[in-house]
C-alpha cells in the first residue's frame, strides 16, 4: 500500500494522465508524467514532467527513480525501454505488448474463447486480395499498430474499391465488417488481490470512428450481452495478472457480443464514471496500482449522457453549462483542430 504524499510515474501526457493525476491529488498522492510531445496537458496538475524521448534510457530510469509506481494512460508507449523500470511498472508489460498488435490482441482473446470479427494479416497486396476474397466485403483494413480513435483504418466496400487503396508499409489486418446493433465496452478493474470490480456497460455511438457519446441506460441488446462480454474480459485481466482499469470494446450483435479491441488503460467511454458512479475509472486505476481497496463501481443517476467535445466545438463549450445538470472537462489542449478531443460533458438525468 502506497503511502500518502508517494509519488506516481504517468507514462503519456493526455487527457487520461490528466484525470488520473486530478484523483490520485485528490488521495494524497503526487504525480509526475513522462512524455515526449510538446503538448502534455497532465503537466497543469503534475508536480514535474519529464520531456524526453521514450527510449532515452537514462531518463527512463531517472523517472524510475522519482517513482514509487508507474503506470501508462497512452498504449503505444514503447515496451522495450520500460524494462529499466522493472517492477515499478503497474499493470505489467505484457498488456502493453498484447494490445499493440491488433493480431496479437485477436489470437490472445480467441485463445480464451473471444469471438473477434472474421480477419486476415495483409502484408501486400496479395494478401489483402486473399483477404477479400475469404471474409468478403464490406470490410475494414487496419495497421495491426499505432492505431486509435479510427486511425490507420480505410474501410473497403468492394473488391473494386480495394485496388484503389494503398497498402500500408506497416503490417496491417483486413477485418469483415460487423453489422452490430450496438456497441458497448466492459470497463473493469481489477487489484492486486485479483479482486475485480465492473462498471456498468453504456451504448458507445462513434462518429468516424472516434466516439461520440456514451449512454445509459443502454439498449436491452447490451444489457442482454454484457453477461458473456464481461466472463472474456474477467479471463483476460486474471491472464494478464492485470492490474488497473483494463477496457474491451464489443459489437453487440444477433450472435452475442463480438470482440473489438482491448484498451489497457481507463478509457473514453468510463469518463463518465467521475460524476456517475460511486467511484470513477481515474480512482479505482489509482487505488488499485498503489495497493488500496477498490472502491464501489456503482451508477449513480438512471440516466446519464457523455458528449466528447471535438475540435472547435471546444471554443463554445462553456455555452453546455447553460444546463446546471452538465459537467464540463475541458482538457487544456491549445489547438482545437478537426477531429482533436478537446473535452467532455456529463450530463446525469435523476428522474
Ligand atoms: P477501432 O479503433 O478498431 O475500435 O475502430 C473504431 C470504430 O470503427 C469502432 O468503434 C466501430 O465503430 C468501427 N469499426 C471498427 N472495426 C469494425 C468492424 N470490424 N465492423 C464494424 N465496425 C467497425
Amino acid at each position: 500500500m502506497l503511502k500518502p504524499g508517494s509519488t506516481i510515474g504517468i507514462l503519456g501526457g493526455g487527457q487520461l494522465g490528466r484525470m488520473l493525476a486530478i484523483a490520485a491529488a485528490q488521495m494524497g498522492y503526487r504525480c509526475i508524467a513522462y512524455s515526449p510531445e510538446k503538448e502534455i496537458v497532465a503537466a497543469d496538475v503534475c508536480a514535474d514532467i519529464f520531456r524526453n524521448k521514450w527510449d532515452d534510457a537514462q531518463a527512463m530510469a531517472a523517472f524510475g527513480q522519482a517513482c514509487d509506481v508507474v503506470t501508462w494512460e497512452f498504449e503505444n508507449v514503447p515496451v522495450a525501454p520500460l524494462g529499466a523500470l522493472g517492477e515499478l511498472l503497474v499493470p505489467n508489460a505484457r498488456a502493453l505488448e498484447t494490445a499493440q498488435d491488433r493480431l496479437n490482441e485477436k489470437r490472445f482473446v480467441e485463445g480464451l474463447g473471444g469471438k473477434p470479427a472474421p480477419y486476415a494479416t495483409v502484408d501486400n497486396r496479395a494478401d489483402l486480395t486473399a483477404a477479400i476474397e475469404r471474409i468478403g466485403t464490406p470490410g475494414i483494413l487496419k495497421t495491426r499498430g499505432e492505431g486509435y480513435d479510427g486511425k490507420g483504418q480505410w474501410r473497403i466496400q468492394s473488391a473494386y474499391e480495394a485496388e484503389g487503396i494503398a497498402i500500408p508499409d506497416t503490417p496491417a489486418i483486413y477485418e469483415g465488417f460487423i453489422e452490430f446493433e450496438a456497441e458497448f465496452s466492459v470497463i473493469l478493474a481489477r487489484g492486486q488481490d485479483g479482486e475485480m470490480v465492473f462498471w456498468d456497460s453504456t451504448h458507445n455511438v462513434h462518429d468516424g470512428g472516434m466516439l461520440a457519446t456514451s449512454t445509459l441506460p443502454a439498449p436491452d441488446i447490451v444489457t442482454a450481452q454484457v453477461g458473456e462480454a464481461r466472463d472474456l474480459a474477467r479471463q483476460v485481466a486474471d491472464a494478464l495478472r492485470y492490474v488497473g482499469v483494463l477496457t474491451l470494446e464489443f459489437f453487440a450483435t444477433g450472435n452475442g457480443p463480438v470482440f473489438n479491441e482491448m484498451a489497457p488503460r481507463v478509457h473514453n467511454s468510463g469518463h463518465w464514471t467521475i460524476e456517475g458512479a460511486a467511484t470513477s475509472q481515474f480512482a479505482n486505476h489509482i487505488r488499485a496500482i498503489c495497493g488500496l481497496p477498490l472502491g464501489d463501481t456503482r451508477t449513480i443517476a438512471p440516466g446519464m449522457v457523455m458528449r466528447n467535445i471535438v475540435g472547435k466545438d471546444a471554443n463554445t463549450a462553456h455555452s453546455a453549462l447553460s444546463d446546471p445538470a452538465t459537467q464540463l472537462h475541458l482538457y487544456g489542449k491549445a489547438r482545437a483542430t478537426d477531429g482533436r478531443k478537446m473535452g467532455h460533458t456529463t450530463a446525469l438525468t435523476f428522474d
